[in-house]
C-alpha cells in the first residue's frame, strides 16, 4: 500500500467530493516530508519577532522592485540602496526573486547577494538572511554561461530518470555557485493539453512519467541539502478548458485527483520543500483562494510541511482578476486562510499594510502567522543560509563544467525522437548534396526556448559562442550543405528560394517550428504549424526532392498538410544549447535516436485526445472504433535498428489464468531484442487495460517503463512488478479503489490478461481514507 500521512483532522467544509478527513495513523509520529526539525533558533527568533517583522517574511518582492532606474547591465543589477533599505529594513521583506530583463555572470550574483545579505545582516535587528527565488527550469538558464539542458518535455523523452536526477543536480550545484538557494522547479503540471503555451514545461501527458521524473528532479535538486525544490503549479493549472494561460479548469475534483495530483503527491512524498500555486481555478474556486486543495488536501492529506508560496502577484488578482474578493484586504485574508505561506507580491507593500492589519483587527490570529513564519524561518536554516548567507566562492570550481556539458548535451541526444524515417532516408547518405532551410535551422533561441537568460528566451544575447544551431552543427561537419532561410516563424520569407535550391539538392531538411515564449505571450488560436511555415514545406516538396522535417518545438504543432509528403521527421523539442549539435548527430547517423514522445502528437486541431483516453472517445461516425487515429501516439519513436519484443509471461498462473498474488503483486517479464545492425536504446513501456470498473476505465494505462541498451542481436529479458495499487483508481467519492476481475497487460505490441481476485481488490480499497 501506497504510505500514507495523516497530520491532523481539519475543519471546515468539505466539498461535496470529499468525505471527510483521513484518520490518524501511525505514521502521525514520523517526520513529515519536506519538514526541517524543530529548531530552537527558530523557535527563539519567532518569540523574539513584531507583527511587522512576520509580516515581512512572508513578503517576496521582485529584485525590480529594488533596483535603481535604468535597467539591469550585461551582467548585473544596479541596486537603489534607497530601495532596499526601505524593503529590508524598514519593511522585513524575507525573500526576493528572479532577474530584471537578463541573467547575471556569477560574479554579478555574488555582487547582488553581498548587497542585499549584507544589509539583512548587518542593518535589521534580528539579521535574517533573505532568501532568493529563480526559475532555474532547464537548468542554470539565468546564469551566464550555465549549464542549460532541454526543457522537460524533451527530458521526458529520454525515458530516463537517472539523466533527470542528474540534470537536476547539477542544476542544484550551479544554482548554489550562484547564491540561489530556492529552485522554483520542477513543473510538475501534467501536458494532456498541448494548446497550453507551458506543454513544454511539463513531462508530459502521462501522471506515472511526471510523478517518476519529479521525485528524480525534486531528490536530484535537493541531494546536497542546500537547495530547495519547488513543486509547480499546485494543482490543475495545466488542465484549462481553452489551453490559455492561467484560465479555468473545469474538472471535479476526481478529475483532478486522478491526473492532476499524483505527481505532486509522490514530489511531497520525496521530500519537496516548497510548492507554489496555481494561478487559476478549479470548478470556480480560484486555487491562491482554496482552503480544500491548499490545507486539507496538501497538508492534510499529502502531509506536505513546507512552504507555500503563492505564484505572481496571484493574491491581488484574486480581487482584480477572479472576482472573489471584493477588496485587496479581503484577498489576503482569504489567501492566508487557504494556506499560502509566501505572498509573490511582488513589486509593493499593499499585502504586508492587509496582512499586519488583519492580525491587528483580530480577522486572522497571530498563531496562524506563526505558523507561516516558523516554515520560512526553517526553510532558511536547513538549506544553511543562517550560517552561510553569502555564496561559497570555491564553488565555482563546480560550476559549467565540462563533465555537466556533457550531460546536457546526453540528454539533447536521448531526447531527440525520430518520428517516421520512410525508406531509411535517415541517416543522410554522407556524399548528400543537402539543402537545410527553415526558420529554426540557424536559431539559438528556439533551441532553447523560453526562461533562458531572459523570461521569454527571445533575446540571444547572452548566449556562448561555442554551442551551435542546427546548421551550422551540419556545416562543420563539412558535408555539402547549403541554406536559405526560406520563412520566418510567423512571417513569410522567401520559400521560391528554397525551392530553387532544393531542386539542385538531393534531400532538403526543413527546420521548422516555435521560437521561443514563456506562459501567456505563448497563448495561440491554432495549434496548427503557422501558414508560412507550411508554403515553404510545401513548395520545397513540390519540387519531388526528398523531404526530411525536423520540429524545434515547445508543444506538437499540427503538420498534417506536410507529414504525407515527408519522408522522414525528427522531433527535436527545445533541446537547450548543445540541440543543434544532438539534431545533426542523428541526421548523419552518429547517435541511433532512442527517444519517445511522451504526449500523443495530435493530427487535427480538434482531436486533442490522450492516449489512456476513454473508449467511447476511439468511436468514429460509424462506431467501428477507428476514431483515434493521432499523428503519432504516445511512446512512439524509431531507432536505426529494429526491436522485436517475445515471451511476455505474467506472474503466477492457476487454471491457466494468471492472477494477481494475495500480497498484491504480478510478476511481469518480457523479452526484449535488438534485431537489427546496430546499437541501440529501447524503453519497454508496460500498459494495462482493466475490462470492467465502477467508474469507465481508460482504454489503457502506463504502469512501468525501462529503458534498455542492446547491441545487435543481443536481447533482454525485463522484469516488472504490477501492484495492486498501481491499478487503483479516484472512485467515485474521490477515494482510491480497485476492483476485482480481469486486466490486460500490454507490452511492445504483446498482450496478456490476469485477474484480480476479489479478496485482494477489498485489500487495496477497504484500508483507506486515504486519497490521491
Ligand atoms: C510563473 C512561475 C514563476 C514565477 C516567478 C510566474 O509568472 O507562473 O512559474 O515561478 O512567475 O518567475
Amino acid at each position: 500500500m501506497k504510505r500514507i500521512m495523516t497530520i491532523a483532522v481539519l475543519a471546515g467544509a468539505l466539498p461535496p467530493m470529499a468525505a471527510g478527513p483521513a484518520p490518524r495513523t501511525a505514521d502521525a509520529q514520523q517526520p513529515l516530508p519536506g519538514a526541517p526539525a524543530a529548531s530552537p533558533r527558530v523557535e527563539a527568533l519567532l518569540a523574539a519577532m513584531t507583527l511587522e517583522e512576520k509580516a515581512g517574511q512572508m513578503t517576496q518582492l521582485t529584485i525590480a522592485a529594488v533596483a535603481a532606474e535604468g535597467g539591469p547591465q550585461r551582467d548585473s543589477i544596479r541596486l537603489d540602496s534607497a530601495k532596499l533599505h526601505e524593503a529590508i529594513v524598514r519593511r522585513h521583506v524575507g525573500s526576493l526573486l528572479n532577474v530584471l530583463g537578463g541573467s547575471l555572470s556569477i560574479d554579478g550574483w555574488h555582487a547582488l547577494h553581498a548587497q542585499v545579505q549584507g544589509m539583512a545582516m548587518r542593518e535589521t535587528r534580528l539579521g535574517i538572511p533573505v532568501i532568493y527565488g529563480i526559475d532555474f527550469v532547464h537548468g542554470a538558464n539565468y546564469t551566464r554561461g550555465g549549464t542549460i539542458f532541454p526543457h522537460n518535455l524533451g527530458m521526458a523523452a529520454t525515458f530516463n530518470p537517472a539523466l533527470v536526477r542528474r540534470a537536476a543536480e547539477i542544476t542544484a550545484d550551479e544554482a548554489l555557485a550562484s547564491g540561489l538557494p530556492w529552485n522554483f522547479a520542477p513543473v510538475l503540471d501534467v501536458g494532456r493539453n498541448p494548446v497550453w503555451p507551458r506543454f513544454y514545461e511539463t513531462f508530459g501527458e502521462d501522471p506515472l512519467v511526471a510523478a517518476t521524473l519529479g521525485v528524480q528532479a525534486v531528490e536530484g535538486t535537493q541531494r546536497g541539502g542546500r537547495v530547495a525544490a519547488t513543486l509547480k503549479h499546485y494543482l490543475g493549472y495545466s488542465a484549462s478548458r481553452t489551453g490559455r494561460d492561467r484560465t479555468p479548469t473545469e474538472l471535479s475534483v476526481r478529475g483532478v485527483r486522478e491526473n492532476y495530483l499524483p505527481p505532486f503527491a509522490a514530489a511531497v512524498r520525496a521530500g519537496a520543500r516548497s510548492v507554489m500555486v496555481n494561478s487559476g481555478e478549479i470548478d470556480g474556486e480560484p486555487v491562491h483562494a482554496s482552503r480544500y486543495w491548499l490545507t486539507e488536501v496538501l497538508r492534510g492529506e499529502l502531509g506536505f510541511a513546507g512552504v507555500v508560496v503563492t505564484d505572481w502577484e496571484d493574491i491581488y488578482y484574486l480581487h482584480t482578476r477572479h472576482r472573489v474578493a471584493p477588496t485587496i484586504k479581503d484577498a489576503v485574508r482569504m489567501a492566508v486562510e487557504a494556506g499560502i505561506d509566501v505572498s509573490m507580491t511582488p513589486s509593493d507593500f499593499r499585502f504586508t499594510d492587509a496582512l499586519i492589519e488583519l492580525v491587528r483587527e483580530g480577522a486572522i490570529t497571530e498563531s496562524r502567522i506563526d505558523q507561516s513564519v516558523r516554515r520560512i524561518l526553517a526553510l532558511k536554516e536547513a538549506l544553511g543560509l543562517f550560517d552561510r548567507p553569502l555564496p561559497d566562492p570555491a564553488l565555482r570550481a563546480g560550476f559549467a563544467t565540462e563533465a555537466s556539458a556533457e550531460v546536457a548535451r546526453q540528454a539533447a541526444r536521448e531526447s531527440i525522437t525520430l518520428l517516421k524515417n520512410e525508406g531509411g532516408i535517415l541517416p543522410l547518405r554522407p556524399d548528400a548534396k543537402i539543402l537545410v532551410t527553415g526558420p529554426a535551422a540557424q536559431s539559438m533561441t528556439a533551441l532553447n526556448g523560453g526562461w533562458t537568460h531572459t523570461w521569454q528566451g527571445t533575446d540571444p544575447s547572452g548566449f556562448p559562442d561555442a554551442p551551435r544551431t542546427v546548421l551550422e552543427a551540419m556545416l562543420r561537419r563539412g558535408r555539402d550543405v547549403r541554406y536559405v532561410a526560406g520563412s520566418g516563424f510567423t512571417e513569410p520569407g522567401d520559400a521560391d528560394a528554397a525551392a530553387r535550391l532544393a531542386a539542385e539538392a538531393d534531400v532538403a531538411v526543413v527546420v521548422i517550428g516555435e521560437n521561443a515564449y514563456s506562459e501567456g505571450v505563448g497563448d495561440i488560436a491554432d495549434l496548427t504549424l503557422p501558414e508560412p511555415q507550411l508554403r515553404l514545406v510545401e513548395a520545397v516538396q513540390a519540387t519531388g526532392k526528398p523531404t526530411v522535417l525536423v520540429l524545434v518545438q515547445g508543444r506538437p504543432r499540427i503538420i498534417r498538410r506536410v507529414v504525407d509528403g515527408a519522408r522522414g521527421v525528427v522531433m527535436a523539442y527545445w533541446p537547450g544549447m548543445h540541440g543543434g549539435e544532438a539534431v545533426a548527430r542523428v541526421l548523419f547517423g552518429e547517435t541511433n535516436p532512442s527517444g519517445k514522445l511522451p504526449f500523443t502528437y495530435p493530427r487535427h486541431p480538434n482531436e486533442l485526445i490522450t492516449y489512456d483516453h476513454k473508449f467511447t472517445e476511439t468511436l468514429s461516425p460509424g462506431f467501428n472504433g477507428a476514431g483515434f487515429r493521432p499523428e503519432w501516439p504516445f511512446g512512439h519513436g524509431l531507432s536505426y535498428t529494429t526491436f522485436a519484443y517475445r515471451d511476455l509471461l505474467l506472474g503466477s498462473v492457476q487454471r491457466d489464468t494468471a492472477v494477481m498474488d494475495s500480497t498484491g503483486g504480478i510478476t511481469v517479464r518480457v523479452t526484449v531484442q535488438n534485431t537489427g545492425g546496430r546499437a541501440g536504446e529501447e524503453t519497454v513501456l508496460l500498459y494495462t487495460r482493466q475490462h470492467y470498473a465502477a467508474t469507465t476505465p481508460y482504454t489503457r494505462r502506463l504502469r512501468a517503463f525501462q529503458k534498455v541498451a542492446l547491441e545487435p542481436g543481443a536481447s533482454r529479458t525485463v522484469t516488472f512488478s504490477v501492484t495492486a495499487d498501481d491499478l487503483r483508481y479516484v472512485g467515485r467519492d474521490g477515494r482510491m479503489v480497485l476492483d476485482a476481475g480481469a486486466f490486460d497487460v500490454m507490452v511492445g505490441g504483446l498482450t496478456g490478461t490476469f485477474r484480480v481476485p476479489p479478496a485482494v481488490a477489498r485489500a487495496a480499497s477497504a484500508t483507506t481514507a486515504e486519497r490521491r
